[in-house]
């Protein structure tokens, strides 16, 4: 038997368009749509379809502006011992600022980059640019790592030719949805990067937000839980919070792990997690990210 599956998109005039120009462009973009949902769907133009395919527009011409013409920047933001309040390290978070000034945050262009053809290119300056500002300023920098390139081969090859002292000082962060989707390759990569001289550190970045397995935190070579801002801005108010903050400290450290609170924000927070003996703390309290010419080290 032959099946077909058929989609169909419709644009009404004139409430859609007046020209049929528009009608078909409109429907056209709505198709587009349904492909993504499945087959054997019928869907009526809306404009939030076509807020949607503009943003998609907008964020792909952006990324292919920023990457042939070296508009990625980073900008840095400090975390801090708890004890003492000395500078740790550093976290390096892209951002786009573009021939006008206008700068970009993440949210706006990372899911985008991650799933474009831009993300090698990116991911290859996002190493080169931290090992040079380990080597410049001496301290550890942490990079964020999409789960494509942490499953991409290259990966291990790219950070053995990294110099050992330099490699010693960059932690990698990744988040467990990585885990997730395959714990068995996750196991081998993390080993294959623990073998090397020096290997960087490993942190799992918004812990506490996806599966949070206590499998992942015994069997896999972690360095670093970094807990999710979400847990550290409610459990002033919220006790089920603390309690999870408080539970993720003491194990993390049982299993000797650090602890990094990630987004504090009040004093109040700041004081919790200095009775709680987390390790690190990073946020907005202490500074925001920051482009590199405000930073002395
Ligand atoms: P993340 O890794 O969880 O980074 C922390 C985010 O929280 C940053 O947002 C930072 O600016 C923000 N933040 C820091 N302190 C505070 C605070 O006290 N309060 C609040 N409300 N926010 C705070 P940003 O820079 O917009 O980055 C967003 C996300 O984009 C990052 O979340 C990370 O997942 C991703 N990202 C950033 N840079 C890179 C990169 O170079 N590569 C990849 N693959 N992802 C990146
Ligand atoms: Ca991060
Ligand atoms: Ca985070």
């Amino acid at each position: 038997m032959i099946s077909i599956n058929i989609n169909a998109a419709i644009s009404i005039f004139p409430k859609d368009g007046k020209s049929f120009k528009t009608l078909y462009e409109r429907a056209d973009i709505t198709l587009q749509q349904t492909k993504k949902a499945g087959s054997g769907i019928i869907q009526f133009f809306d404009a939030a379809i076509e807020k949607e395919a503009e943003k998609l527009w907008e964020v792909f011409n952006l990324i292919k502006k920023a990457s042939e013409e070296k508009l990625f920047t980073f900008y840095y933001q400090p975390y801090f011992y708890t004890k003492t309040l000395k500078i740790a390290g550093f976290e390096a978070l892209v951002r786009i600022i573009d021939r006008d000034g206008k700068l970009y945050t993440p949210d706006f262009f990372i899911d985008y980059l991650e799933n474009s053809q831009y993300l090698s290119s990116f991911e290859n300056w996002a190493i080169n640019e931290v090992t040079e500002k380990i080597k410049k300023w001496g301290t550890n920098i942490s990079l964020n790592i999409s789960g494509k390139t942490f499953s991409n081969p290259i990966l291990i090859p790219i950070l053995s030719e990294i110099t050992s002292e330099i490699r010693n000082k960059l932690t990698i962060e990744i988040t467990e949805r990585i885990f997730i989707n395959n714990p068995e390759y996750t196991m081998q990569i993390l080993s294959d990067i623990k073998r090397m001289k020096n290997p960087p550190k490993i942190a799992i970045d918004d812990f506490g937000t996806g599966y949070s397995s206590m499998s992942y935190l015994r069997d896999l070579p972690i360095d670093i839980v970094k807990i999710d801002k979400s847990f550290i801005k409610d459990m002033v108010e919220d006790k089920k919070s603390l309690a999870i903050v408080e539970t993720i400290i003491g194990l993390a450290k049982k299993l000797e792990k650090m602890t990094l609170a990630e987004g504090v924000e009040t004093e109040k927070e700041f004081t919790i997690l200095k009775t709680m003996d987390c390790d690190f703390v990073q946020g907005f309290l202490f500074s925001k990210p920051l482009p590199e010419k405000k930073i002395a080290v």
